[in-house]
């Protein structure tokens, strides 16, 4: 059988269906087979690992990942892609769709019954681009047990999330993503392999989860905190940000300037320009001076 991931194909499915597309759910199919070989290559999949699908749409990740996974289980939030899904995986008796949003879903629970016997776990998804960060966000501060992932995402989200200190792009969320995974870009993908093409550029992102978050902090939640807060105003310097965003931050500028001096930070540092271990110092300093969130 053709891929579905072939323009013809994809139409023909549609239209059979009668299918229309939903811009709000971000619904753009793709449509070369190419990409889709490199997807389950970045992803190393073999027979013997687990992948958990985001927004299967009409199958034409879920055909790839089902050829070379041992199971695959894919969440689709539009009830209308259910009778399509089980047409087009039909001939594969390895995947399990189910219908829900996955910002809504107890992962935790379906991936204890659904992959208990395989080792090794992966995220394989083209994300709806109108949610990509909360649905990474979820799967990672859930502790999720997923070895990686490989995702498509908009490119844009893609710099920043690998983002190094002292770049444009870094910000908080390079540090909440690098927390927890080793984050590269893997290749850039055009807007020509999708129906309909999106508007902006897209990329596949390669996480890696790491046995244990990169650095060690007291409290992860003001961790958090402290990288949000020192990123609010990027032409700030970090003593400013945190001044004006930490809970009673005015009153405490003293001993905040004392945290960053005894983290070896200058407070006239911008926040873009502190690695993560530094965060992650400064954070435990500011506990001490008995600053919380
Ligand atoms: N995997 C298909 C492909 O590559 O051709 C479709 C990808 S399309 C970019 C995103 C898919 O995610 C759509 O099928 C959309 O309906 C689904 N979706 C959107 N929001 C979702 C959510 N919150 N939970 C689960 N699926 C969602």
């Amino acid at each position: 059988m053709k891929d579905i991931a072939t323009p013809s194909r994809t139409k023909d499915i549609l239209s059979r269906h009668g299918f229309s597309f939903k811009k709000s759910l971000g619904q753009n199919f793709l449509i070369d087979p190419n990409i889709l070989h490199r997807i389950t290559e970045t992803a190393e999949l073999t027979k013997e690992t687990g992948v958990i699908e985001i927004g299967p749409g009409i199958g034409a990740l879920t055909e790839h990942l089902a050829r070379t996974a041992g199971k695959v289980v894919a969440f689709e939030i539009d009830q209308r892609l259910l009778p399509i899904l089980e047409e087009t995986m039909e001939p594969y008796d390895n995947v399990k769709v189910i219908n829900e949003d996955i910002l809504k879903a107890d992962v935790k629970t379906v991936v204890e019954q659904e992959f208990a016997e395989f080792d090794r776990l992966m995220v394989v998804a083209n994300l709806p681009y109108y949610v990509t960060t909360p649905i990474i966000m979820k799967l990672l501060e859930d502790k999720i047990p997923v070895n990686g992932f490989v995702v498509m995402l908009q490119k844009e989200v893609g710099d920043r999330i690998s983002a190094k200190p002292a770049s444009k792009e870094y910000g908080s969320l390079s540090i909440a993503v690098q927390y927890y995974t080793k984050a590269e870009i893997a290749f850039i993908v055009p807007k020509t392999v999708f129906m309909p093409a999106p508007n902006v550029d897209s990329a596949i992102i390669k996480l890696q989860v790491r046995e244990k978050p990169a650095v060690s902090v007291e409290n992860e939640a003001f961790f958090f905190t402290v990288t949000r807060t020192s990123f609010a105003q990027r032409r700030k310097t970090i003593l400013n940000n945190l001044v004006n965003g930490l809970p009673g931050g005015k009153e405490k500028k003293e001993q905040i300037t004392a945290a960053l001096e005894k983290a070896g930070i200058d407070p006239a540092r911008r926040g873009e320009t502190l690695s993560l271990n530094e965060f992650a110092v400064l954070s435990e300093a500011l506990l001490k001076e008995g600053i919380q969130s």
